[in-house]
């Protein structure tokens, strides 16, 4: 456990919007319309059917009640309390009763419980976390060998700078000011570093484009801002 592995301003931001998580025309819009495409993407590399599924950093649960709709089980876990709730909240409400949460970091939980995961999502949270090496570790730690961890998070250069928070927070208002910090973005080849160190293999990198003209996401070839990364650990 690194207790130290946790900024709180980070947790009390999404602690404060925690009510609208749900709410498509939120601040969390960009999650909303995000989250299919991330749902089919993993779900044709780790095939969700019959799996046991943790989703680390999980907020109101968009994903973790998605996936849960086609695993056999899937567990979230944050450290913010308020996001928990609501994604419980939601649950229940939805029937949605192969998902349920927890309040646990990752690398308490990786103690606790090595090796017990099929598949492992970490996404939209490395780049709010003060070591973020540590928290793929116990992704790596927490998945069972052969099994499949996903990260997404956001490139460190100029067009990451522009669009990610000039663009996204203060132009077009897509997400509230001061959502992000630039230097907690991670580049991939950072990214990939940590997955190599903590015994996973990089499978497929892809971008995540958003077009403002359309106001519509896609996954592309293009990591430059947005970009998720699948990984296996050895069998
Ligand atoms: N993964 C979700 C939510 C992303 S928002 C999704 O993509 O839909 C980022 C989330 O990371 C928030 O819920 C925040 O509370 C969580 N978070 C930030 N720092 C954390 C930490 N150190 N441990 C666990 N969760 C953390």
């Amino acid at each position: 456990m690194t207790p130290s592995n946790v900024d709180p301003q980070e947790l009390a931001k999404f602690s404060d919007l925690a009510h609208r998580w749900w709410d498509a025309d939120s601040e969390f819009k960009p999650l909303h319309m995000i989250n299919p495409l991330r749902l089919e993407w993993i779900d044709r590399l780790a095939t969700l059917a019959g799996k046991r599924v943790l989703d680390v950093g999980c907020g109101g649960g968009l994903l973790a009640e998605a996936m849960s709709r086609r695993a056999v089980e899937v567990l979230g876990i944050d450290l913010a309390s308020k996001p928990l709730k609501v994604a419980m909240l939601h649950a229940m409400e939805a029937g949605a009763d192969r998902v349920s949460y927890r309040e646990v970091a990752a690398e308490a939980l990786a103690a606790e419980a090595p090796a017990s995961f099929d598949v492992v999502t970490c996404m939209e949270m490395l780049e709010h976390v003060p070591q973020p090496a540590a928290v793929v570790q116990a992704c790596a730690d927490l998945v069972k060998p052969g099994g499949w961890v996903f990260f997404s998070t956001i490139n460190r250069n100029a067009q990451a700078f522009l669009y990610a928070i000039v663009g996204a927070e203060h132009l077009l208002r897509l997400l509230p000011k001061g959502t992000h910090e630039y230097d907690r973005f991670i580049r991939p080849s950072e990214l990939a570093q940590w997955c190599r160190a903590a015994g996973l293999a990089l499978q497929e990198t892809r971008g995540l484009e958003y077009n403002p003209l359309t106001q519509r996401y896609r996954l592309s070839g293009n990591t430059r801002v947005n970009y998720l990364v699948a990984c296996q650990r050895a069998a």
